[in-house]
C-alpha cells in the first residue's frame, strides 16, 4: 500500500513523478505529494484525494530530481498534514514511506526535541535523518543511520537541499529501480516507470540505492554492494486501459486468454513443485483475502483430485500453527503482488523452523518470489484494478493443474486446464456482458445479498461476497449451502438477491435444494450453472467444467461486481478505504 515513485537524471523530473504517481494510485489513493529539488531548496505539494484528479503539473516548479507518494493511510487520518513527503524541522530534509514503523511511539518521544507536524510514523524518520545530518552524516549515511532505529516493515525514499540525489531503501515494502539513458527511477512498482524503461533492479531487504548522476548500493551498514539490471517483459500497453473505461473491466475480459498463459509453463517446472508436494510431510496454502480464498477452492481440488490433504491458512493466522512447522513442511504461498505483508511475514516464521517455500505470484522480481526456493509465475500481466479478478483465476488454474499433477496425471490436467481456457473464452462474449450488466440493475437496489456454494463451490461463494462487498459496496455474504438453516436463512427476505453456484458434481442435487429453501422465503435466486432449472429466477450459464468449476463460476460475479459499481456510481478500480498490495499489517 502506498505509492512511491523518485527520479534523478534529464528529463523534467517532476512530470515523471506526477505521472508515476497516477499509475501508481492503486496502490493508495488518501492523499498525495511531491517534494522537488529546486536550487538549494526542497518543494513540497501535499493535497488530499487522488493524484488522477490532478492536472497542472505546469504550476509545478521544474527540476532533475523528485519523488513523490500516494498514500493509504495506517497512522493518522487523512489530512494534508498527514499527506507524504514528510520533512524535519527546517525542510531540508524530505521523506516518503510505505510501511509502518512498529516502534513509532518510543522514536517519538525520543524525538521530542523536534517540532512534529503530523501524526505519522513516517515524520519520525525526516526528524532522525535530521539529528544523523546535523551530526555530520551525508545524506546516505544519514538514512542509513536513521534505519537502524526502525522496526517494522518500510519502503524509504528521502531527499535533502543540499545533495543531487535521491536515497532508497527497503526492508519488507518493495522498491524497484529502473535504469534509463536519462537517468535513474524508483518506484514501490514497475508500471510506475515502464514508459521510460523495462530495464529493472529489484531491491533486496536491506539495500540502501543511492540514485545520482550514478547508481551505488549499499547494506543497512554502508557495505558497498552491487546489483545488476535485467529487463522485464511487461510492455506499456499490458499496463495501459487498452480502450477500456476501466481496469477492473480490461482484466476481467483478458481472463480470455490469462488462464492459457498462466498454465503454460514448462512440464518440468509444474512436476518439480508437485514432487515438493508430494514429498512434503504437511502442505499450506497460505494467501489473505481473494488469495486465501484461492487457498481454500485449491484444498478441496488437492482432495478430490490427488486424494491429497492440504492446510489452508489464511497469512494474518498462520504464525499460530509454527509449532507444526518441520523442515519437511511445505508452504505453497500465493499472492498477486508477492509483495502481501501478512504473508510474507508467514514465510518469515516458517523460513525460521527450515520450511520449503513455493510462491504463486504474479509479479515477477517480487518480494516474495525472491524469499521462495520455487516460484510459480501467473502470467498474468499487470494487475492494476484493486479488486483480483484474472489473477485469481490464474492462481486456481495452476493449482488445479498441480493437483493433476500430484496424482500422476499432469497431461489430463493440461487438457482439462485448456479446455476451461477455451471455454471462457467463449464464454465472455457481448451478448454475455450484456445479460450481467441487465441483472446488475436490479442488484444494485438491494443492500444485502447472499452467495451460495458447497464442495469447491463455497470458497467461491466467500470470494463472489468479496468481489461484491469491495467494489459496489453490498452487504455480501457467502455460506457454505448446508449452513443456511444454522442461522442464515433467517436473513432472507421477500426479493433478496442470492446467488446459487452450480456444478455438474457431487453436490449439485444439494445445492439446488438449498436454493430452492431460500426461494420458497422469497429469496430471488440466480443460478450459475451449466444448465438452467425451474429454481432459478435469473439464470447465469457458465461451462461445464466438473471440479474446474470454481474457475469459470466466479468470472459472472467479477462482472457483476463492476456492473453494480457502475449502477451505483461507484469507481471499480478504486473503491473507497482499500489499495492494491496490501504491504502492511
Ligand atoms: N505509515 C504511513 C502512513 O500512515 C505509510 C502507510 C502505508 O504505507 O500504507 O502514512
Amino acid at each position: 500500500m502506498c505509492g512511491i515513485i523518485g527520479y534523478v537524471g534529464q528529463k523534467n523530473a517532476p512530470d515523471i513523478v506526477i505521472d508515476g504517481l497516477k499509475k501508481l494510485e492503486y496502490r493508495g489513493y488518501d492523499s498525495w505529494g511531491i517534494s522537488i529539488k529546486k536550487a538549494k531548496s526542497l518543494v513540497i505539494t501535499k493535497k488530499v484525494g487522488k493524484i488522477s484528479d490532478f492536472h497542472d503539473s505546469d504550476s509545478l516548479p521544474k527540476g532533475s530530481i523528485a519523488m513523490g507518494h500516494t498514500r493509504w493511510a495506517t497512522n493518522g487520518p487523512v489530512t494534508q498534514d498527514n499527506a507524504h513527503p514528510h520533512t524535519c524541522c527546517t525542510g531540508m530534509i524530505s521523506v516518503v514511506h510505505n510501511g509502518i514503523i512498529e516502534n513509532f511511539q518510543s522514536l517519538r518521544k525520543e524525538l521530542a526535541h523536534h517540532t512534529f507536524t503530523s501524526d505519522t510514523d513516517t515524520e519520525i524518520v525526516a526528524h532522525l535523518i535530521e539529528d544523523n545530518y546535523k551530526a555530520g552524516m551525508d545524506l546516505q549515511g544519514a538514512v542509513r543511520m536513521a534505519l537502524k532505529r526502525l522496526e517494522g516493515r518500510f519502503a524509504i525514499v528521502a531527499m535533502s537541499s543540499e545533495y543531487d540525489e535521491v536515497v532508497a531503501a527497503k526492508k519488507g515494502s518493495p522498491l524497484v529501480i529502473g535504469v534509463a539513458d536519462d537517468g535513474y527511477y524508483v518506484a514501490s512498482d514497475i508500471p510506475a516507470f515502464l514508459d521510460h524503461t523495462n530495464e529493472v533492479i529489484f531491491m533486496e531487504d536491506g539495500d540502501v540505492a543511492r540514485l545520482a548522476s550514478d547508481l551505488t548500493f549499499t547494506d543497512f551498514e554502508g557495505t558497498d554492494i552491487s546489483r545488476q539490471s535485467k529487463p522485464i517483459s511487461w510492455s506499456v500497453e499490458q499496463a495501459g486501459l487498452d480502450g477500456h473505461p476501466h481496469y477492473m473491466i480490461k482484466e476481467i475480459l483478458e481472463q480470455r486468454h490469462t488462464i492459457k498463459e498462466a498454465v503454460s509453463h514448462s512440464d518440468a517446472k509444474i512436476l518439480k513443485v508437485a514432487d515438493m508436494i508430494n514429498k512434503a510431510k504437511g502442505t499450506f496454502f497460505i494467501g489473505c483475502g481473494t488469495a486465501g480464498k484461492v487457498g481454500m477452492v485449491s484444498s478441496y481440488m488437492f482432495s478430490t483430485i490427488a486424494k491429497k490433504h492440504v492446510n489452508d491458512v489464511v497469512g494474518s493466522e498462520f504464525p499460530n500453527y509454527h509449532d507444526f512447522l518441520t523442515p519437511e513442511t511445505l508452504l505453497i504461498c500465493i499472492s498477486q503482488s508477492g509483495e502481501t505483508a501478512d504473508t510474507l511475514e508467514a514465510i518469515e516464521v516458517a523460513k525460521k523452523k527450515g520450511c520449503k517455500i513455493v510462491s504463486i505470484v504474479n509479479v515477477m522480481g517480487s518480494t516474495m518470489m525472491r524469499m521462495s526456493d520455487e516460484y510459480i509465475l501467473c502470467n498474468s500481466g499487470p494487475e492494476k484494478a484493486v479488486c483480483s479478478t484474472k489473477a485469481t483465476t490464474a492462481q486456481m488454474a495452476i493449482l488445479a493443474l498441480l493437483a493433476y499433477a500430484c496424482a500422476g496425471r499432469f497431461e489430463e490436467g493440461k487438457r482439462v486446464l485448456s479446455r476451461v481456457a477455451s471455454s471462457i473464452d467463449v464464454m465472455l462474449d457481448e451478448n454475455y456482458l450484456d445479460e450481467i450488466q441487465f441483472l446488475s440493475k436490479k442488484v444494485a437496489g438491494y443492500e444485502s445479498m447472499y452467495i451460495i456454494g458447497r464442495s469447491q463451490n463455497y470458497p467461491m461463494a466467500l470470494e463472489g461476497a468479496i468481489k461484491m462487498q469491495e467494489v459496489p459496496y453490498i452487504h455480501a455474504e457467502g455460506f457454505a449451502g448446508g449452513e443456511l438453516k444454522h442461522g442464515p436463512i433467517a436473513l432472507i427476505q421477500n426479493g433478496t438477491p442470492c446467488i446459487a453456484l452450480v456444478a455438474n458434481d457431487a453436490v449439485k442435487t444439494e445445492i439446488l435444494i438449498n436454493a430452492l429453501e431460500i426461494r420458497s422465503r422469497g429469496g430471488y435466486i440466480i443460478g450459475i450453472a451449466p444448465e438452467d432449472n425451474d429454481i432459478f429466477d435469473f439464470w447465469i450459464p457458465v461451462p461445464d467444467l466438473g471440479i474446474a468449476s470454481p474457475i469459470a463460476n466466479i468470472i459472472p460475479i467479477q462482472l457483476m461486481s463492476y456492473y453494480t459499481a457502475l449502477e451505483k456510481n461507484c469507481d471499480p478500480d478504486k473503491p473507497r478505504n482499500l489499495a492494491k498490495s496490501v504491504t502492511v499489517k
